[in-house]
C-alpha cells in the first residue's frame, strides 16, 4: 500500500498550530509499518537549502496553465515533496498577513490540491491521507476524474472550514453542479472543507470524544447536520506527539535536560526561566499557558479571572500570538502584575523551555479537537489543568492513578476554573504525590505508535 499524506503545514517547515506536530509525527509512525511519503506547499518564507529539484509539473484550472516544481527531502526514511507553485508560493506567511486572509486563498490552496493529484497518478498512490480544508478538494478532483485513488480526510479543529464566495467555484475549476446544501453550499457560499467529508473515503478527527461532540449544535460550527449524514464514515482517532522532539530527556533548548527520576533538574530550569523572566521567586508555583490567543483557547476565562487568579501566591507566564486586541492588554496587565508575565509571539525554543519549567500548564479551552499542549506538558512532568472537553477529555484525568493525572474541570465558568487553581495549588503543597504524578506522566506513551495502526486499519478498510 503506498500512501500519501497531505498537509499545508509540517513542523519544522511551516507551523502555526498542531496540525503541523502531527504532520510531522503521524507519517514517521506510520512509515514503521507502511510505505508513506508527504506533501507539503512551499512557502515564501521557507529555504531552498537541503532541498532536491525532482520535477516539474503542469497543472490547469479553469484553463489556466500553472507550473509547478517539486522538491524533496528525506527526513526520518519519510520523504517529503514540496509543491512550489505561482500564488501558492509568492506568500510570507501561509494563511494570511496583518490585513486578514490572503484574498486568493482558494485559487492558492486548489493549485496544492490539483498538484495533489498529479503528484499522487505520478506516484502510483493508493491512498491521499488529507488534513484539513487546505487539501479537501483533492476528494473531489479525485472523485470527478474518476481516479482510483482513496482518501482519507482528517478534520484537525472544525472552525476553519475554508468558506469563500460563489464566484470562487469558478476559480478553482469546480462544475456549479456541486453546489448545492448537501455537498459544496454553506449558507450561499462555497464551503471546501464539506468537499472533503462529502468525498472522502473516509473521514477521521482528532479524538473519539471530538467525533461526537461535533454532530451536535454546540461544536458542530453549523455542520452538526451535514456531518450527521456521514456519520458511518467518521471515527475519532487521538493525536500523539513525537517523543524524540518532546524528549525533556535530550531536549537540547533546556538549560538542563531531566527524566522521572532527575526532576531536581526540571527545577533547575524553573529557577533559571524565573530568573530570566519579569517574575521572582522560584518557589511559588509556576502555571504557563502556551497558545494561539483565540476565543477557542478560552483567553476570555483567563482574563475575567486574572485579577483572583493573581492573587494567590503563584507565578504565571503566557506565551502566545495572534489577536492584536488581546496582546495589547495582556501587555498592559503584564506590565501591571509582577507575578504574570505576557511574552507576545511565537517562540519554539521558549516554549519547550516555559514546558519544562513550569508546575502546571493552563488549558481552559472551550472546544479542543484534541490538544497537544496537555500531552506535551504531562512528558516533561508538568501537570495540565483543563476543561473537560474534546481530547482533553480523553487524556487528562483527575482522578484515577493512571496515564493522564491532571486538574479537570467540567464547566466553563469563572467559578470552576479558580476552583481548579485551587486544587492545583493544595497539590502543590503535597510535594510527595506532585512528585509522583509528574512520574507517573513521565512514563505513559503519548506517542503516534497507537494511533498510527488504527489510520493504517482504516486504510486498508476502505481499500477493500
Ligand atoms: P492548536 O493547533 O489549536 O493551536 P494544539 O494543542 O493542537 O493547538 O497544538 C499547539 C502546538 O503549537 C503545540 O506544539 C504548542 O506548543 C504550540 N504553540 C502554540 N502557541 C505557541 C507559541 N506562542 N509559541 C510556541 N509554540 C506554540
Amino acid at each position: 500500500m503506498k500512501i500519501l499524506f497531505a498537509s499545508s503545514e509540517v513542523f519544522p517547515h511551516a507551523k502555526s498550530g498542531g496540525l503541523a506536530d502531527v504532520a510531522s509525527a503521524l507519517p514517521h509512525a506510520i512509515k514503521e509499518f507502511e510505505d508513506i511519503s508527504r506533501v507539503m506547499p512551499l512557502y515564501g518564507f521557507m529555504s531552498k537549502k537541503g532541498l532536491k529539484k525532482v520535477k516539474n509539473l503542469e497543472i490547469k484550472i479553469s484553463h489556466i496553465k500553472y507550473d509547478v516544481v517539486v522538491y524533496t527531502k528525506l527526513q526520518k526514511k519519510v520523504l517529503t515533496y514540496f509543491i512550489e507553485a505561482p500564488l501558492l508560493s509568492s506568500t510570507q506567511n501561509m494563511y494570511a498577513d496583518e490585513k486578514g486572509d490572503y484574498a486568493n486563498n482558494d485559487l492558492r490552496f486548489s493549485i496544492f490540491c490539483n498538484a495533489i493529484v498529479v503528484l499522487s497518478l505520478e506516484l502510483g498512490v493508493d491512498i491521499i491521507h488529507l488534513n484539513d480544508w487546505h487539501t479537501a478538494l483533492t476528494a473531489l478532483y479525485i472523485k470527478d476524474a474518476k481516479l482510483d485513488i482513496k482518501t482519507v480526510f482528517t478534520i484537525h479543529n472544525l472552525a476553519y472550514q475554508g468558506i469563500f464566495d460563489f464566484e470562487s467555484l469558478q476559480r478553482v475549476g469546480i462544475d456549479s453542479k456541486y453546489f448545492s446544501m448537501d455537498k459544496l453550499e454553506f449558507y450561499g457560499r462555497v464551503n471546501f472543507l464539506k468537499a472533503g467529508v462529502f468525498y472522502s473515503d473516509a473521514v477521521t478527527t482528532v479524538s473519539s470524544n471530538y467525533a461526537k461532540e461535533i454532530l451536535t449544535k454546540e461544536f458542530g460550527c453549523g455542520l452538526d447536520g451535514f456531518l450527521k449524514v456521514h456519520k458511518a464514515k467518521l471515527s475519532g482517532i487521538l493525536n500523539g506527539i513525537d517523543t524524540d522532539i518532546f524528549n525533556p530527556k535530550t531536549d537540547k533548548t533546556l538549560v538542563y535536560r531531566f527524566d522521572k527520576n532527575s526532576l531536581k533538574d526540571k527545577y533547575k530550569n524553573k529557577v533559571e526561566f524565573i530568573k530570566q523572566s519579569t517574575l521572582k521567586d522560584p518557589r511559588k508555583p509556576l502555571f504557563v499557558m502556551i497558545t494561539r490567543l483565540v476565543e477557542q483557547k478560552g483567553i476570555d476565562l483567563v482574563l475575567s479571572s486574572l485579577k483572583k487568579l493573581l492573587q494567590n501566591k503563584l507565578n504565571f507566564f503566557m506565551l502566545g500570538e495572534g489577536g492584536e486586541n488581546i496582546s495589547i492588554h495582556l501587555e498592559k496587565l503584564s506590565k501591571k502584575y509582577d507575578n504574570f508575565e505576557f511574552f507576545n509571539g511565537y517562540n519554539e525554543s521558549l516554549s519547550h523551555m516555559a514546558y519544562a519549567s513550569a508546575d502546571f500548564l493552563l488549558m481552559p479551552s472551550r472546544f479542543e479537537p484534541c490538544g497537544l499542549n496537555q500531552l506535551i506538558a504531562m512528558r516533561y512532568g508538568t501537570i495540565p489543568v483543563v476543561h473537560s472537553v474534546g481530547g482533553l477529555k480523553e487524556s487528562v484525568f483527575e482522578d484515577i492513578l493512571a496515564c493522564g493525572i491532571g486538574i479537570v474541570f467540567e464547566k466553563f465558568t469563572q467559578k470552576e476554573f479558580l476552583s481548579a487553581i485551587d486544587r492545583a495549588l493544595k497539590l502543590k503543597k503535597d510535594t510527595k504525590k506532585l512528585d509522583e504524578i509528574k512520574q507517573l506522566n513521565m512514563e505513559c506513551d503519548f506517542s503516534f505508535e497507537k494511533s498510527a495502526l488504527k489510520y493504517i486499519e482504516i486504510y486498508y478498510k476502505i481499500l477493500k
